[in-house]
């Protein structure tokens, strides 16, 4: 890349990548490099139940562009490089490599922190079992899809009743399972108004899943072989079960913390930076973006 300048970008999803495809087209000189230590860039998250559920065939489907297509653009994609720091003062961030566990510097002139947002992982006991998910990211999908072919199982309960439970819902349904889908609230999607989520409520049962409102999953049972066998929720209510799991709240870069002004990056080292509603950071030539309804 010799003496260009170099914009560097930490996540290499959708906030990530349509500013390396910005930046490119104001600079065609820049070096552009965005790290990201998932295995997929550029991807659309919204159709994750989607391709578990098996409406989008392939997860081919989902790559709005490829690392080969950015390639071409003359913008480097490293995937599988998680960055761990951030060196204000050296203009450099340190890059680990997870195949390897080899870390380099890598130097920037602009940095931009695109690192998205973290699920917030219930404290429930039984979490950690088989057959128990998180849907956030690509592999998680796939790892559901996985479980899916592998143990065909019949009976699901999805946590949480807000769009990306109701999406799995849906899914899981179209697939064939008995579902149940568990709502601390007493109304699903509780963005919307009352009158709003009531044909939902209808359309669900259409779809023969079970609502349970004004409920929550305290534990999650162990069966044979350490699998989920079901779950127990405070309305005193069991199924049989494989869990998908899809807690809020998320915590992004650009989320104000308790603190108050700012909040610490869930990305880099968690010290590192701090910034405020603009997107800009503590950190001399660093902004932070994220997309989406995180
Ligand atoms: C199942 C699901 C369904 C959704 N459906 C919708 C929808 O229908 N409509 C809608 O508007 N939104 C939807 N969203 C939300 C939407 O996908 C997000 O708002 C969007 O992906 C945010 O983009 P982003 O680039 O800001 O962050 P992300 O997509 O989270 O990307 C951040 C990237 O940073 C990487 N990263 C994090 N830390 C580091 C680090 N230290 N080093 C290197 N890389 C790092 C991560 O691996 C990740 O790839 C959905 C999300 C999910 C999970």
């Amino acid at each position: 890349m010799g003496n260009r300048a170099r914009f560097v970008i930490i996540g290499a999803d959708a906030a990530g990548m349509s500013a390396a495809s910005e930046a490119r087209r104001v600079d065609p000189a820049l070096a552009i490099v965005a790290f990201d230590k998932g295995g997929f860039a550029s991807y659309s998250q919204c159709g994750l139940p989607y391709l578990i559920g098996g409406v989008v065939e392939e997860r081919g489907r989902l790559i709005a562009r490829t690392v080969a297509e950015f390639a071409e653009r003359d913008i480097a994609v490293r995937l599988g490089h998680e960055v761990t720091a951030i060196d204000p003062a050296g203009r450099a961030v340190r890059v680990r490599e997870l195949a390897s566990g080899a870390e380099r510097d890598e130097p920037y002139d602009r940095l931009l922190i695109a690192t998205g947002a973290s699920p917030v992982r219930a404290q429930v006991p039984g979490l950690d079992l088989d057959g128990v998910f998180q849907l956030d990211v690509m592999e998680d999908a796939l790892a559901i899809q996985g479980y899916l072919r592998e143990h065909e199982p019949r009976h699901a309960v999805v946590v949480g009743g807000g769009y990306i439970g109701l999406e799995m819902a849906e899914n899981l349904a179209r697939l064939g399972l008995e579902v149940r889908l568990v709502q601390r609230g007493d109304q699903l999607f509780s963005s919307v108004d009352v009158d709003i989520a009531a044909p939902i409520d209808e359309e669900l049962a259409r779809h023969g899943v079970d609502v349970s409102l004004c409920d929550s999953v305290l534990q999650a049972c162990r069966g044979e072989h350490g699998r989920v066998i079901d779950v127990h929720t405070s309305r005193g209510r069991c199924a049989r079960t494989w869990c998908c799991w899809r807690p809020a709240p998320r915590r992004t870069p650009t989320s104000r913390g308790r603190r108050g002004r700012g909040s610490a990056s869930p990305g880099p080292s968690r010290s590192m930076t701090t910034c405020g509603r603009t997107c800009r950071t503590s950190t001399r030539r660093a902004t932070a973006r994220s997309t989406g309804t995180g």
